[in-house]
């Protein structure tokens, strides 16, 4: 499917109990790693965290491979489980594999750059973008990652 500005992304949405939200409570965009290997399926993640974890479904929005393909896993207007105390505001926006000891593949860093352009032209506002443990009481995280300060310019459509 399309996404934003003609964005093409594979769209995984399924129905979800998480709690519904109005798009203007949006404020940030927060960066997550899957900390798994890169080969780790969508609905591996999924099951994860619905079965094991016992949550209403996959935490994330929206999930990039390696490879540049983007998933969009749990709808935008649904407040999901991916930022302790920040669900509310934030668009989850996970890579899929560790960059604990290296950096996302460029096609990776490509596709969520173009990924945040296309989410702040569908919401029509300017999004910070952070890592997960940059927002406040998840300090304790290592994610996105140990190498995140080296390439997070990379993904700001700004920059
Ligand atoms: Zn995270």
């Amino acid at each position: 499917m399309k996404f934003g500005n003609g964005l093409e992304v594979v769209d995984s949405r399924i129905w979800s109990s998480y709690l519904e939200r109005y798009l203007e409570d949006i404020h940030f965009v927060i960066i997550h790693h899957a900390a798994t290997g890169w080969w780790v399926k969508p609905e591996d993640i999924r099951r994860y965290h619905s079965v094991e974890l016992g949550w209403p479904d996959i935490g994330y929005h929206f999930l990039v491979y390696q490879d540049g393909t983007i998933y969009y896993v749990g709808g935008m207007e649904t407040a999901r489980a991916h930022t302790y105390n920040w669900n509310y505001e934030g668009v989850g926006v996970c890579l899929v594999g560790n960059f604990d000891d290296h950096w996302p593949d460029p096609r990776q860093l490509q596709s969520t750059r173009m990924l945040i352009a296309n989410i702040q032209w569908s919401l029509g506002w300017f999004l910070p973008i952070t890592g997960h443990s940059d927002m406040r009481e998840n300090r304790s995280t290592h994610c996105p990652g140990l190498t995140f300060s080296e390439w997070r310019l990379q993904i700001d459509p700004r920059s």
